[in-house]
């Protein structure tokens, strides 16, 4: 088959899927913050398919950061991390039961970047400029870890791929030609994995408020997340996409941290009893 000829028949193959099969999803139960927002997911984007390709891109960056001797720098460091992932990790199935059988990897990656980020399929990494340069605590490493994590769970990756695939499916009635490229793009983009866009204010408004339950259900104190982005401000200067770029309002969202930790402190108070 001519590629041309190709490109149709996977065009026509692809908006009869867009066209049937485009679903309204919850991925995650909304747990005591009360998420609840439905997802339009593409079905040219599965869940298995991001899945698949972040343990793969993961494997690969990890390996990468081992042969340049970055990763895990300190023992003591990233056993503390793992500590925290630990406890954070079992309280994701409040949201998702589904999460329990992930494969979950973390890592800390020796670099100056004040960033940390989670997955598909929960495969993290915390830098050791997020680290040092914020001098977290373990409960503020926990509101970091908490908030990566709830995108993980929201899959919101898998949605801005969506989003993205369905806006350039959109302009398939205009050419042919152009709208096979459009295919070809929507497919390229399918793998940015969420870390290297900036995701949306809602999508991070869900994390912040998702990453407060988690820290809180895995008894480190919600509060914490405050401090964080407190510090982030005050360090100022170049901000990763992850953190801040998509608050025009960093007050705004100082604020909903404030209500979502007050709302989940009995969560932080009866996991500290145990
Ligand atoms: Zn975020």
């Amino acid at each position: 088959m001519t590629r041309s000829r190709f490109t149709l028949l996977a065009l026509i193959v692809a908006s009869a899927l867009f066209t049937t099969a485009c679903e309204t999803v919850s991925t995650t139960q909304s747990g005591a913050v009360g998420i609840d927002r439905k997802q339009i997911m593409s079905p040219l984007v599965s869940s298995q398919q991001l899945e698949q390709q972040a343990a793969l891109t993961y494997t690969n960056l990890v390996g990468q950061e081992a042969k340049q001797g970055d990763l895990n720098p300190d023992p003591a460091q990233t056993a503390r991390v793992r500590r925290i992932a630990d406890r954070l990790i079992p309280q994701t199935t409040v949201f998702r039961p589904d999460a329990s059988k992930w494969n979950w990897q973390v890592n800390v990656f020796r670099s100056p970047e004040v960033n940390a980020w989670c997955m598909p399929g929960g495969k993290i990494a915390i830098y050791t400029g997020i680290l040092d340069k914020l001098k977290l605590t373990d409960d503020e490493i926990a509101a970091v870890m908490g908030h990566e994590i709830a995108h993980a769970l929201r899959e919101h990756a898998r949605e801005q791929a969506s989003e993205q695939s369905l806006a350039q499916l959109g302009l398939l009635g205009a050419s042919l030609a152009g709208a096979g490229q459009n295919i070809v793009n929507a497919g390229g983009q399918l793998y940015q994995l969420g870390i290297g866009l900036p995701h949306s204010r809602r999508q991070e408004t869900e994390a912040d408020r998702m990453g407060v339950e988690l820290a809180a259900r895995a008894g480190y104190d919600p509060r914490a997340a405050i401090a964080v982005w407190q510090k982030m401000i005050r360090l100022g200067g170049n901000r990763p996409p992850e953190f801040l770029s998509t608050h025009p309002n960093p007050e705004s969202r100082m604020q909903d941290l404030q209500q979502y930790a007050e709302k989940v402190m009995p969560l932080y108070l009866q996991a500290k009893k145990r």
